[in-house]
């Protein structure tokens, strides 16, 4: 390994890509790797995708999140030869190392990722995700870890009853006439998965991206009920008329969409009730696809890594959760970049 420390193995750039090992790059473009991984669809881990595509020997990724990224990152046609599937539990030799995925509790197709060298030296990186669901684990010498919900005073003690309470306030809300969700996507099928699971079997109403990521999840084995067009016939004679069904749009439509009915917002950002009231009538669902504070400590207490690098490029908590981990395990952290 000409010297390298154990340092050297994971990095996290200025340009937010987490490099694992000699020939890995995640979740952003760096020239110095032969190898791109995309851990999942959302935007910020989508970062130069289109160099990578360019002049990557390899863009490696799940199916899921080749085909949530077609449909999330319309301009990109991702029919490149560079692109290559690697699912869960698959490694893929390059040179020295062996790359493999593992899945991640936080979109569809969403993974970890374990590089081993020749001398079985493990780096990993856990992407985003919520520890409840996310397995296995990856045991490792070198942990890169996100850092969303990375400071002590972001943590739920209220997780369980979320999903019971959210299906009640739609329920509820169902009898006034139409209710409107939003959320980010991933989070937004996440919500009807929940609704339909619980029998609410309303009409869901969505925008053309919307409903195409829904589509993608559905294919991909989520069952979400039965989903219509805001654009077409059923869909507008619903919202115009204030009918019964829930109408799902993406966080940015917030302003502009279903300024007077019932709105319900699911988001992460919630860590002293399940439910807060933000407006007159609309309130905030504190449903996360993020580990909170405890979570992201438990999971670097469990795969013991002798090195930590929180990821301070996506948030800036990567600090406050590199101190919190050296305090409390013991263990060796910093976080990158500075
Ligand atoms: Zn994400």
């Amino acid at each position: 390994m000409g010297g390298k420390g154990l340092t050297a193995n994971a990095v996290v750039t200025q340009r937010g890509a987490v490099l694992l090992g000699d020939s890995v790059a995640c979740d952003a473009f760096d020239e110095t790797r032969p190898l791109r991984v995309v851990t999942h669809a959302h935007a910020d881990h989508l970062i130069g995708l289109s160099r990578s595509l360019r002049s990557c020997e390899k863009v490696l990724m799940t199916t899921a999140t080749r085909d949530l990224t077609r449909v999330m990152n319309g301009q990109l046609a991702l029919n490149d030869g560079s692109v290559e599937i690697l699912d869960y539990g698959e490694t893929i030799e390059y040179g020295e190392e062996r790359v493999t995925f593992a899945k991640a509790n936080h979109i569809l197709g969403a993974a970890q990722v374990l590089v081993e060298d020749a001398d079985d030296k493990r780096v990993a990186y856990t992407g985003d995700f919520k520890l409840d669901g996310t397995q296995p684990l990856l045991d490792c010498d070198v942990l890169v870890v996100e850092a969303t919900y990375g400071s002590p005073s972001f943590r739920r003690s209220f997780e369980l009853d979320v999903e019971e309470l959210l299906v009640s306030m739609v329920e509820k809300r169902l009898r006034r006439g139409t209710v409107y969700v939003f959320g980010y996507h991933g989070k937004l099928q996440e919500v009807m998965q929940i609704l339909h699971r619980a029998d609410v079997s309303v009409p869901f109403v969505m925008p053309e991206r919307v409903f195409r990521v829904s589509k993608v999840c559905e294919q991909h084995g989520m069952q979400l009920g039965c989903l219509a067009l805001s654009t077409e016939n059923e869909g507008k004679e619903l919202l115009d008329g204030n009918l019964p069904c829930v109408a799902f749009y993406h966080m940015n439509s917030r302003g502009s969409v279903g300024l007077d009915g019932s709105r319900i917002c699911v988001s992460g950002w919630e860590f002293h009730s399940p439910c807060r009231q933000i407006g007159d009538k609309e309130h905030l669902v504190a449903l996360s696809d993020h580990s909170d504070f405890n979570g992201l400590i438990e999971y670097v207490r469990r795969c013991k890594p002798k090195r930590v690098v929180t990821d301070n490029y996506r948030v800036s908590h990567g600090v406050t959760l590199a101190r919190e981990i050296s305090k409390r395990l013991g263990i060796s952290a910093v976080a990158m970049p500075k």
